[in-house]
């Protein structure tokens, strides 16, 4: 196909190629990039006509993926040229192209992650993820290989987020330890380390970062996790089960 004048505002269409099934229930909470919170576990589903192990063939030898993915649960918010991204406090703006904000105009994501077991299940073809930073229900438009070879950069200059944030201390309470316990005991879930890890990050927006001893509700799986920041550290207060409960 050759791309003239008059194409370059072509529009394309995408198809799923499969759904993200993850612990993260809604947006807050989730990590703001891939492989900082490794406790995380997701799975793609492939749909039809994708469902089938041939079309995966060969990619069980690499450790790592790159996931191509829609921000369906921001598509109805439209997109901004300047963005505040949390890093800088939100207190300065950057070009839409500068950061890696989910209200893009093509509202398209991006992750490489730790690729796990891939399996048939009913009849269903599925790729266990470790550290994904997905929603539940993402849909899927893509999955390649990560090239060590290509994709590792030496050299590479991070911008205006050169390392990875600064994580605070995370307590529990006594009854949040218990809540815990019980949670893993019924479920087999290692809910308490994934807690830590992702309240650890601070997924507040910057505008509450200043804020402290305000309680936050926080849904993995079919619980919500309440806690709250401290000057120096954050704490995990208690897990409340939630009545719609929703399988992964
Ligand atoms: N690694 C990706 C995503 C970075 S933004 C990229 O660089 O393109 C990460 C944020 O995306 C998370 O904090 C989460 O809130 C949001 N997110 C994840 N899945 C989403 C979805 N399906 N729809 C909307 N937002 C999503």
């Amino acid at each position: 196909m050759s791309l003239s004048a008059q194409t370059n505002h072509q529009a394309f269409q995408l198809t799923s190629i499969g759904i993200v099934h993850s612990c993260y229930q809604q947006k807050f909470g989730i990590p703001r990039q891939p492989g900082l919170v490794t406790e995380a576990t997701a799975r793609i589903e492939l749909l039809p006509p994708f469902n089938r192990l041939d079309v995966l063939d060969g990619l069980e030898d690499f450790s790592h993926i790159w996931v191509h993915f829609i921000f369906h649960a921001c598509i109805q918010d439209g997109w901004k040229a300047k963005i505040r991204p949390p890093r800088l406090g939100g207190k300065t703006k950057m070009g839409v192209f500068a950061t890696r904000a989910t209200h893009r105009p093509n509202p398209i994501g991006l992750s490489v992650i730790k690729l796990g077991k891939i399996y048939q299940e009913d009849k269903k073809v599925f790729i266990d993820l470790h550290g994904a930073d997905l929603l539940d229900g993402t849909p899927v438009i893509d999955i390649k290989p990560y090239l060590p070879y290509a994709d590792i950069v030496d050299d590479a200059k991070g911008g205006f987020a050169p390392l990875s944030t600064v994580t605070r201390p995370v307590l529990f309470s006594k009854q949040a330890e218990s809540d815990c316990e019980s949670y893993t005991l019924a479920t087999g879930r290692n809910i308490r380390d994934l807690i830590e890890q992702i309240v650890s990050q601070d997924p507040r927006p910057a505008y509450l970062v200043e804020k402290t001893n305000r309680e936050h509700g926080m849904q993995l799986w079919d619980i919500n996790i309440k806690w709250q920041a401290k000057t120096d550290h954050f704490e995990i207060l208690r897990l409340e089960p939630l009545s719609n409960i929703k399988q992964d």
